[in-house]
C-alpha cells in the first residue's frame, strides 16, 4: 500500500533542469536511501517533498491526499537538514520545543517531549547550551531532535549524519531503525554512504542527471554485478 507517492516531479532553474522526473511509490514504515552524484537533483527532489520548493510538473500525494499545493507546516513531512537551520540564539531545547509551541502544545507536555528526545539523542547535558556553541555532531543531534519530536509521519534527510564521529553515526543509524521499526515512520534518505544506505534502507533510489536510474534492494544496487 502505498503511503508517499511522487509522481513524476520536475523542477528546473530557468533553463537548467534539476529534476527531470521523478517518480516512486513508497509504502508506510519504508526506508528510501537516494544516492547518486553531486548535482544529480537529490536535494532538490526532497525540497520539493518538504515544501521548500514547488515542482515545475508532477504530483505528492500523502496517505491518499495531495500534500503539494500545501504550506510546509501543513504537510506533515519535516526535513532535517545537511546544512542545519537551528535558531542560533536559542538553547538547545528551547530549538526541540520550537515545532511543538508552534502546533500549540502545552509547556508542560512540551518540556517533557523535548527533555525525552534530548536523553535518547545523548544531548541531554546540552539542554540549556546556546546551540552556536555546540560543535557540528550536537548540532547535527539537535537537528533530528527537532524533527523526531514531531513524531511526523515522513521524515526527510539531507545526509543527516555527514557531521558526527563513526561511532555516533552508527549509535544513530540504530535509532533510525528503531523509529522505523517503532513508530513506523516512513524515511526518504539522502546519503552519499554506501554502507549507510545498504544498512538502513529498505530500497535505494539512484538518481543521475535528474532522473531515476535505478531502484532496488540494497542487495539489487550493491551487489549484482
Ligand atoms: P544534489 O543534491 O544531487 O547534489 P541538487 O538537487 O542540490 O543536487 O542540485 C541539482 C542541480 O540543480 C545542481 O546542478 C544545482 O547546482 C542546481 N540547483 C539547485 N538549486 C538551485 C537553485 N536554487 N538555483 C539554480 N540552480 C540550482
Ligand atoms: P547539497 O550538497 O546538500 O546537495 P548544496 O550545498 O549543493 O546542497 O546546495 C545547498 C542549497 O543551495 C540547495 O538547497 C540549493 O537549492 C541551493 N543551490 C544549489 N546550487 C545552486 C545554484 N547553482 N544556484 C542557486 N542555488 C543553488
Amino acid at each position: 500500500n502505498t503511503h508517499l507517492k511522487l509522481d513524476g516531479l520536475a523542477k528546473s532553474y530557468g533553463n537548467f533542469i534539476a529534476v527531470e522526473e521523478f517518480s516512486l511509490d513508497i509504502c508506510e514504515g519504508e526506508f528510501i536511501a537516494i544516492m547518486g552524484p553531486s548535482g544529480c537533483g537529490k536535494t532538490t527532489s526532497l525540497r520539493m517533498l518538504a515544501g521548500l520548493e514547488t515542482a515545475d510538473r508532477g504530483e505528492i500525494t500523502l496517505a491518499g491526499k495531495r500534500i503539494d499545493q500545501l504550506p510546509v507546516w501543513e504537510r506533515e513531512t519535516p526535513m532535517v537538514w545537511q546544512s542545519l537551520a537551528l535558531f542560533p540564539f536559542m538553547t538547545v531545547r528551547e530549538n526541540v520545543e520550537f515545532g511543538l509551541q508552534m502546533r500549540g502544545v502545552a509547556r508542560a507536555e512540551r518540556r517533557r517531549r523535548a527533555d525525552d528526545w534530548l536523553e535518547r539523542l545523548g544531548i541531554s547535558t546540552y539542554a540549556d547550551r546556546n546551540v552556536a556553541r555546540l560543535s557540528g555532531g550536537q548540532r547535527q543531534r539537535v537537528a533530528l531532535a527537532r524533527s523526531l519530536v514531531l513524531e511526523p509521519k515522513v521524515l526527510l534527510l539531507d545526509e543527516p549524519l555527514s557531521a558526527l564521529d563513526a561511532h555516533m553515526a552508527i549509535k544513530m543509524q540504530g535509532e533510525l531503525k528503531k523509529l522505523q521499526r517503532e513508530l513506523g515512520i516512513t524515511f526518504v534518505y539522502v546519503t552519499h554512504s554506501h554502507s549507510e544506505a545498504f544498512s538502513l534502507a529498505d530500497r535505494v533510489v539512484i538518481m543521475n542527471l535528474g532522473k531515476v536510474e535505478q531502484i532496488g534492494s540494497p542487495q539489487d544496487i550493491f551487489l549484482r554485478p
